[in-house]
């Protein structure tokens, strides 16, 4: 075991929703054999191991009763290449956003539509992060880290990883299992753009052939256009998960709501639009007490001054019970909730 590593004195956790919290104790680490000692360290108490990144996807109690383990790591390393692409291998610990524009400052394709997206590299496999018609699974290569339940470094296969849409192994049977050290993506050296996401191309103003610098660019402007800024209105991004529903149950939802918008999936379910079903509830702008949903997009739920834990969970059920009696649809909450 390292002699330098030790519990952080810090023990606040920083969140985007801007709740006021605080772990048990703080592990900053910086690679495996990092983890393998901290859970030796985390063994001398009774504290279970929770790896937590920038808190930007997270309902955080006042105190989580946890041994919070954080990467340090923010190295991004080219471990192969050939002609048509680079394989990166990029630690968990790097700014997501950082990394989006290191990768196409480098013109490296394919991370463009998932700029400005808040948190690590090590959280972005979690809920496999998605954004303008791009998800991250599309690059995933590996995933390294260590299985918590039997103290061992392990590396997934993308195909090990499960992804699926805002879903992963590691929101399942590997939940709070597995510390995530790094991830390997690999990106085209090809100029290879998707902007088939409509607000996108209409953003991108009928530019034929965007090079990813455009493409990025357009994608950080339609989300300063239309997302709150955390850092001045405390949120989690998306605060619920779009349904997607079964052929008979869109069926029966388009005969009553003929406007309701929805996307074919490959598998013949239709994914619904949560904030279109939030706005037609009347809760576009709903407030309780400090909290809110969001004026600009109903999605987003906003602490709009010193809310806890409870004020969060309670204007999310309110939210919740609306969409059950309107429409009998069940919004899944998409942060992870702590107690
Ligand atoms: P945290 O919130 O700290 O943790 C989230 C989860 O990941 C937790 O369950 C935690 O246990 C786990 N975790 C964190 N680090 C590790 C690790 N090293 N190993 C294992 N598990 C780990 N998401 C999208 O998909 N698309 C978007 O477009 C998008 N936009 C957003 C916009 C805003 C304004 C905000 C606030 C959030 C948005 N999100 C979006 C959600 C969020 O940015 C992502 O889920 C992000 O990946 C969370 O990263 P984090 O480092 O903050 O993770
Ligand atoms: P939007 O463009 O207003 O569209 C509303 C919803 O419709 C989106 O959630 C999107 O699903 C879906 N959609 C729109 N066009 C689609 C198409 N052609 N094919 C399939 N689905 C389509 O969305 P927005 O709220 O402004 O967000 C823009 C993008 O950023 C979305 O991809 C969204 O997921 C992402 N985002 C995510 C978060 C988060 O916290 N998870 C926060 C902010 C933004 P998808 O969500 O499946 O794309």
């Amino acid at each position: 075991m390292s002699s330098t590593l030790s519990w952080s004195d810090e023990t606040a956790l920083a969140n985007t929703l801007g709740l006021p919290a605080s772990a048990a104790r703080i592990l900053k680490v910086a690679h495996g054999n990092d983890a393998l000692a901290g859970l030796d360290l985390a063994s001398q108490t009774s504290l279970p191991v929770l790896p937590l990144g920038q808190g930007s996807n997270v309902v955080l109690p006042h105190l989580l009763q946890r041994a919070v383990f954080v990467s340090t790591d923010r190295s991004v390393q080219v471990i192969d290449e050939d002609t048509d692409a680079v394989l990166l291998r990029v630690g968990a610990g790097k700014g997501w956003h950082e990394l989006v524009l290191e990768t196409v400052t480098n013109g490296w394709f394919g991370l463009e539509n998932l700029a400005l997206i808040p948190g690590t590299v090590g959280a972005a496999p979690i809920q496999n992060i998605g954004a303008y018609g791009v998800e991250l699974s599309q690059f995933v290569r590996a995933v390294h880290g260590v299985d918590l339940q039997l103290a061992e470094k392990k590396s997934l296969s993308a195909e090990a990883c499960e992804f699926a849409y805002r879903d992963s192994v590691f929101k399942n049977i590997l939940r709070d299992r597995f510390f995530i050290t790094s991830v390997d993506l690999r990106l085209s050296k090809l100029p290879r753009v998707d902007v088939s996401y409509p607000a996108l191309k209409n953003a991108l103003d009928g530019e034929a052939q965007p090079t990813s610098q455009q493409v990025c660019d357009a994608v950080v402007r339609i989300r300063q256009q239309r997302l709150p800024d955390p850092a001045l209105q405390p949120n989690a991004g998306s605060f619920f998960k779009n349904p997607i529903v079964s052929p008979q149950v869109y069926a029966a939802l388009r005969d009553e709501h003929s406007e309701l918008p929805a996307f074919a999936q490959t598998n013949g379910d239709y994914k619904l639009a949560a904030a279109w079903l939030i706005e037609r509830a009347g809760l576009r702008g709903f407030a309780a007490g400090r909290v809110a949903m969001g004026e600009r997009h109903a999605l987003v739920l906003i602490n709009t001054g010193k809310a806890g834990q409870q004020d969060v969970l309670a204007l999310a059920a309110t939210v919740q019970q609306r969409i059950e009696a309107l429409f009998d649809l069940h919004l899944e909450v998409e942060p992870r909730v702590y107690d």
